[in-house]
This record gives structure tokens, sequence and C-alpha cells, in this order.
């Protein structure tokens, strides 16, 4: 999968053998953790270098060399550079930020398991991801560096999943489940499968975008057996919708995996609505139905990449009805203690028993007919 650009899609790597490159092991074998790594491939801010020093202590530095050739090294305000460069403002923060904003660790039942909806489980099977992304929400327990560690039991997991039989629903998380080998992946799968309450199987990955190597033939045949088994991916800038990107979600689109695609509104990186149209219409392309655009969560050190919620609406407002109703997500805040919330543009201008009066995506102003909740015979025209 070579271009005729110099150095081709592998860029900086353009001397390694193209089998290497493919290849999602060397990916991660190659992935830049320290800031000597960084600091030779890329000229850093001192807001930067300071921010990879004390990263360590935080949220770990890696980037596979894949995603970093996507970085523009001569714009210091990369969209690209900005989710995986730590920062020193990473160290500060804010008033309103939290070690676990979502409130996670208070309704996890079993190690590794987070049950806060009720017919559905979020089930974090390792604490590893291919590259880690500055604004992540669990950074507490990610990366193996932060305040806490995780300690899933999958014993013990599964065991809970199967004496809680309202559980119909079961996203795989972490980290990143994609980074497990297909044989530990298979295993926990055929384990969940065999559970009879157990409907929905789902795994949110950033695998696709940070290390697209990583979707071969194989997993695909193994993940196949196990439907119906969803994906949700995460993207946040059309610049992420490379080929190699396309080619790993046709992949999973071929062996039948609904793709669903997260995003999370970030400062400098798409809060804007012409970015986000290009990436929503990309995804589209890909494949990928955008499902979510987060507000960033109150996660301590990310005040800096966090958007605000009226730039949020503004953006679904430029969406909605202006295109395809597929590329359109729901925009929604995780806040504190209420869990996921959606908002947008208000179309509802006000409802009574007899009407509702509505607004459309160019502004105006209609009023609509409200029925009871009885049939009544509606009266009859007699001419
Ligand atoms: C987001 C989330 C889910 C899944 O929510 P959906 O709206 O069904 O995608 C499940 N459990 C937890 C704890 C979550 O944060």
């Amino acid at each position: 999968m070579q271009t005729d650009e110099p150095g081709g899609r592998q860029g900086l790597w353009s001397h390694v053998a193209p089998a290497d490159w493919n290849d999602w092991r060397w990916q991660l074998r190659h992935r830049i953790t320290t800031v000597e790594a960084l600091e030779i491939l890329l000229p850093l801010t001192p807001e930067e270098r300071e921010g990879v020093l004390l990263a360590g202590k935080k949220l770990a530095l890696a980037i596979t060399p894949y995603f970093f050739n996507l970085i523009d090294r001569a714009d210091p305000n990369c969209p690209i550079r900005r989710q995986v460069v730590p920062r020193v403002e990473e160290t500060t923060t804010a008033p309103w930020e939290l070690t676990d904003p979502c409130d996670e660790d208070g309704h996890t039942p079993v190690s590794g398991l987070v049950h806060r909806y009720p017919d559905r489980v979020l089930f974090l099977v390792t604490d590893r991801c291919a590259s880690y992304c500055r604004y992540c929400t669990r950074c507490r327990v990610v990366s193996g560096v932060g305040e806490q560690h995780l300690e899933t039991n999958f014993t013990v997991a599964i065991e809970y999943i199967r004496q809680h039989t309202e559980v119909r629903d079961i996203l795989l998380s972490g980290g990143d489940p994609l980074l497990l080998s297909d044989e530990r992946l298979e295993h926990l799968l055929s384990q969940l499968r065999a559970i009879p309450h157990v409907e929905f199987l789902r795994i949110g990955s950033r695998i696709p975008i940070f290390l697209p190597q990583r979707i071969t033939p194989e997993l695909c045949a193994m993940l196949k057996k196990f439907h119906p088994l969803w994906m949700s991916i995460h993207t946040n800038h059309p610049r992420e919708a490379t080929a190699e990107a396309r080619d790993a979600c046709a992949l999973l689109a071929d062996a039948g995996i609904p793709l669903g695609n997260q995003t999370v509104l970030l400062r400098g990186v798409n809060d804007d609505p012409a970015v986000m149209k290009s990436l929503v219409h990309k995804l589209l392309m890909m494949r990928v139905r955008p499902y979510y655009i987060y507000q960033c969560d109150l996660v301590r050190g990310t005040h800096h990449l966090r958007a605000s919620v009226r730039k949020g609406i503004e953006i679904i407002e430029a969406l909605r009805g202006h295109t395809t109703g597929y590329a359109v997500p729901q925009y929604v805040i995780d806040a504190p203690g209420a869990g996921k919330v959606p908002v947008g543009p208000d179309s509802v201008l006000a409802h009574d028993k007899q009407r509702i009066i509505i607004r459309n995506y160019e502004g105006r102003v209609f009023e609509y007919p409200e029925v009871g909740d009885t049939y009544v015979t509606p009266p009859v025209a007699i001419r």
C-alpha cells in the first residue's frame, strides 16, 4: 500500500521494510514513549517538553509510528499533535475537574466492571492502549502510571454478568480491547456469548485509528463468530480518516460488524462546524455511522482541551438538516452523577394539549396539532 510520495505512507519511517511497517507488533514495539525519542522527531515547545517529562506520573506517553506520521510537524497547533503530545497544562487542575468524573468507581460492583445503566455493563478488559489520548477520561487507571491500578478479575466479572440476568449488553473497553491477542479475545467473547441473557456485544476501540494494522483478516474471522457484535471506534479529526483506517473499517464491516464512531469535542482539534462536518462525511465514506460527540469529561488536567457546550450545540445545529441524517451524531454530556445526557439545539419551543410549536433546521417556526391520548371521532364537515 505504498504511494508515490517521497517516503510513501511511511513518512519518517521510509527506511523500514513495508512488511515490518504493516505488522502491528512492529508498530507497538516502535512506539514513541520517551522525551528523547520524541524530540528527535519533533521540535517540542517548552510547554510540551515539560508536559512530556511530567506525563510519566499521570498518563504515559505513547504514539504509534503510524499515527505520529499524521502530525504536521511544521504546525505547533496541529490537531493530531494536540491529542497525543502531553503539555504542561495537564499537571494543573481546574476547580471543577475530578479524578473519576463519571464516578465509575462508585458504580463498580466487582473490579473492572462498571454497572451504571440498568441493562448494560462496561467491562474494562485491559489498561493499555496503542497510543494515549491526553484527555483520557480513565487516565486514573489507564497506561499503568496513574493514581490507581486496574485489577480486572475476568472470572469474577464474568460470574457477576452470569448472576445479573438484567445485563443484555456488554461493552468491552479499557484500555483498548483489541490489544489483547486474538486467542485471549476469542476466549473472552466465547465465555460471554455462552451466557443466555447476553444479547448484544460491542467493543470500544481506537485501534482502527491508532493501529489499523491490527485489523487483520484473522481477527475479523474470529470476531464474526460472536454476532451480534458491534464496534465503536474513536475518531476526532478528518485527517485520521486515512486509507489505512478506511481499509481496516472495510475489513470489519465486511465481517458484518456495524461500526459507530465516538468523537470527543476538543478545543483546537475539532471545535469547528466545518471540521466536524468534514469528519462525519469521511466517516460515512468509511462505512462508519457517527454515534456520539462527547463533551470533554471533567477529568483533571484537561481544561486546555475543553471546548464550550455552546460550541457543541452550534456544531449539531450546523449538521442537523444540513447534511445526511446518518452523519449527525448525538451530542452528550456525561455529567458527574448524571450519566450521558443528550444536549442539542431546541427544536420544541412550546407544547400543550392542543399543539406543539417546532423549529426546523432553517430556524423557521411551525405550529403542529397535538393528538389527545384517548380517541375522539374527528368532527366531520357537512356541506
Ligand atoms: C457510555 C456507557 C455505556 C454505554 O452507553 P450507550 O448509550 O448504550 O452507548 C454503558 N455503561 C457505561 C458505564 C457507560 O459510560
